[in-house]
């Protein structure tokens, strides 16, 4: 197999040749087709998150096929097509685990930061942990939704039920949530860098009702605002935003620090929440939803070899929708 491996937090990945690798048992050999490049990914590779396994081949929004069974495994068949997510696999007998909160497990496994992920043209996954996809979209279109799509979702669903949606940080979860909360019948507002026309004219593309800098105050106060752009200063310009009993829901495993703001600002019992992973059942509500509302993510397609140039371009943010790496 061909894989991109990351020898040190802050090194670019390096192109490497490895043996294929073995399913054990309960595992799956997965012959990948498409990985999405996630902010996360991203974080592991600029060293902003501790303790990756080294050397690491990142990625978790592995779409292939399956390539082996190890033992054991039942509920997949050779050849069918799989999705492979961020968590990779849970201790089951935490507090968390026992308690339908596996996202918050105590010794939680993580694909392409705890173990290898999907910059390959192979991986090993544990089979309860990954799912069949629906036949909505190609392999590229759906990598997106293993994790901009899932733990956008979990997201979305913290937000509440309010209306008016913001949206700060238009990329590739904001564009595939724009989509969910329109088929909802919910008002999208989005929030680019400010300046940005062409992330802008994008959210109004996929139906936002108003798009503008993140420094601007939206023509009506919303009932939630998700941030998906790691910038701490979105915190207390979302609770601005947001009226009475309003969410603010940080989406991103990331963020630079919160600068200080008058309790005002959360006063009336707004609320900041953050979200942590994904549970298998978010998984399952929204692969089951996706198709219905016709989700199609925009996906820029780099090679493999390329993944570098893949993580500056998102970086630099110089990305409309999603980045995806082709074995
Ligand atoms: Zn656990
Ligand atoms: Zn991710």
């Amino acid at each position: 197999m061909r894989a991109m491996v990351l020898d040190r937090a802050r090194t670019p990945l390096a192109l490497r040749e490895r043996p294929d690798p073995v399913p054990g048992a309960g595992e799956i050999l997965v012959a990948v087709s498409a990985c999405g490049v996630c902010r996360t990914d991203l974080h592991v590779v600029d060293g902003e998150l501790a303790h990756p396994k080294l050397p690491l081949v990142p990625g978790h929004e592995i779409v292939g096929r399956v390539a082996k069974l190890g033992a054991g495994v039942s509920g997949f068949a050779l050849g069918e097509r799989v999705g492979v997510p961020w968590l990779g696999g849970t201790c089951g007998v935490c507090p968390y685990c026992r308690s339908g909160r596996e996202n918050l497990c105590d010794k939680p496994v993580f694909t392409g930061y705890t173990r290898d992920g999907g910059f390959a043209t192979h991986t090993v996954a544990d089979a309860r942990f990954c799912f069949a996809l629906p036949e909505a979209d190609e392999d590229a279109g759906l990598a997106p939704w293993l994790c901009a799509g899932l733990i956008g979702w979990r997201s979305y669903r913290m937000a509440g039920e309010g209306e008016a949606l913001g949206l700060y940080g238009f990329g590739a979860a904001a564009h595939i949530l724009a989509q969910v909360a329109k088929w909802k019948g919910r008002r999208i507002y989005a929030f680019t860098r400010k300046g940005d026309e062409a992330a802008q004219g994008f959210a109004r593309a996929l139906g936002a009702v108003w798009a503008g800098g993140s420094d601007e105050t939206p023509p009506e106060p919303l009932d939630a605002a998700l941030i998906f752009a790691p910038v701490g200063a979105l915190v207390p310009a979302a609770l601005k935003a947001v009226k009475k009993g309003g969410r603010v829901v940080c989406g991103g495993i990331h963020m630079s620090d919160i600068p200080s703001f008058p309790y005002a600002l959360l006063w009336e019992e707004r609320g900041i929440q953050s979200v942590a992973n994904l549970t298998r059942q978010d998984a399952r509500e929204f692969l089951a939803i996706a198709p219905k509302a016709g989700i199609k993510a925009e996906v820029t397609r780099y090679p493999l070899e390329r993944a570098n140039e893949a993580l500056a371009d998102l970086r630099d943010g110089r990305l409309q929708g999603a980045a995806v790496l082709i074995p």
